[in-house]
């Protein structure tokens, strides 16, 4: 049962009922050590059991195989936009495609380290609103790497496969898509993502690299966020994030508790995802006074952006669901208008809730 109002905030986000209650359960002491998480050494036989549950239940869950690297990392998706440069471009050429605003963030900041090209882009005069046609990308053969994000939590741009892959590595920024549906990681050399939407807490950063990719960062990458010496350090060369760790240790067990049907895990929590986003993009569809500016096939599954046509009433729109329990809907300040963010941990009771809303605000207005 609903206990609390539903929180549609982009990230950080909605976290499930029953991980927060775990937590709240564990908070003094976990498991009988006398200590809360918060309180142990990382390198401490508790947190090491801690460390490994997670570990092991993320490559179970997103079918991580042996030679990947699972490390659990700290500065978010924009250090990320620096650390990947640092240690996969060879200070060489590296290729970025731009869907939205968070794979433009990447390009800018991958210059500072490496010749970047970008193999494709969408033209942003109008907002970003779909993705350009793989026909069209022209990545250089000899770049070390074609960067992509795979969910633009701001624009609602997403890739629901994976693109092609060109004869490169493929690196993709997954902060809002990842543990959302099953994804082909070994059809990647790096995947990377701020834990904040479908993981855990901010302050925890996930990367999953091949083996192979690690150990030719350039000279001057700080040790701290060289993926070789993190791995060989099992996430431990500097301490890391424990206690966002460990939250995300128990959001991967719920994730593991949760089937429908005959689908098991991520399977069945992306069936799941895509009921929810279909109803609410039904909504908007058919409605006279909302309107989403995606090309439907390229529309996000987990942040849904909405714009008012009439703009007069964004204002009360927001205070009405506010009132009604319906939170953080306000679309991102670079492109206004409304945005519900649906990941995981948000019911499809809530877009439901939101719906009704919807619907009786715009009999209303
Ligand atoms: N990339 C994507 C796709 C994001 O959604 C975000 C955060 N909303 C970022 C990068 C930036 O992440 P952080 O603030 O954790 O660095």
């Amino acid at each position: 049962m609903q206990t609390r109002p539903y929180n549609f905030s982009a990230g950080p986000a909605a976290m499930p009922d029953d991980v927060l209650r775990q937590a709240a359960a564990e908070m003094l002491d976990w498991h009988g050590s006398g200590m809360s998480v918060m309180e142990m050494s990382h390198r401490g036989v508790h947190f090491g059991r801690i460390i490994e549950q997670a570990e092991t239940d993320l490559r179970e869950l997103l079918g991580v195989p042996a030679d990947y690297h699972v490390l659990f990392m700290q500065g978010g998706a924009l250090a990320e936009n620096a650390i990947v440069p640092l240690n996969l471009s060879r200070a060489a050429k590296a290729d970025y495609v731009v869907t939205g605003a968070w794979s433009q963030k990447s390009q800018l900041e991958a210059r500072k380290y490496c010749d970047v090209h970008l193999a494709a882009q969408v033209d942003a005069s109008h907002g970003y609103d779909r993705i350009p046609p793989l026909h069209t990308w022209q990545p250089r053969p000899d770049a070390q790497y074609l960067h992509y994000c795979a969910n633009e939590t701001i624009d609602g741009v997403e890739f629901h496969d994976v693109p092609g892959r060109f004869g490169l590595p493929l690196v993709a920024d997954m902060s809002s898509t990842i543990l959302s549906r099953p994804v082909d990681v070994a059809a990647h050399t790096c995947i990377y993502a701020g834990a904040q939407k479908n993981i855990g807490p901010a302050g925890l950063t996930l990367v999953i690299v091949h083996r192979d990719a690690v150990g030719h960062a350039i000279p001057a990458c700080p040790s701290a966020f060289d993926y070789a010496v993190a791995a060989r350090n099992g996430s431990m060369y500097n301490t890391p994030p424990t206690y966002a760790i460990y939250i995300a240790g128990l959001v991967f067990q719920w994730l593991k508790r949760q089937t429908e049907g005959s689908l098991q895990g991520i399977a069945a929590i992306a069936e799941r995802n895509r009921k929810k986003a279909e109803l609410l993009y039904r909504c908007i569809d058919a409605s006279a006074l909302y309107y989403n500016r995606v090309a439907k096939p390229d529309r996000s599954r987990m942040n849904v952006p909405f714009f008012l046509r009439d703009e007069t009433l964004n204002e009360a729109f927001l205070q009405g669901a506010q009132s009604r329990g319906l939170l953080q809907l306000k679309g991102h300040k670079s492109v206004g208008g409304m945005r519900a963010s649906i990941y995981n941990a948000m019911p499809l009771a809530g877009v439901q809730a939101l719906v009704d809303y919807m619907q009786a605000f715009e009999r209303d207005h």
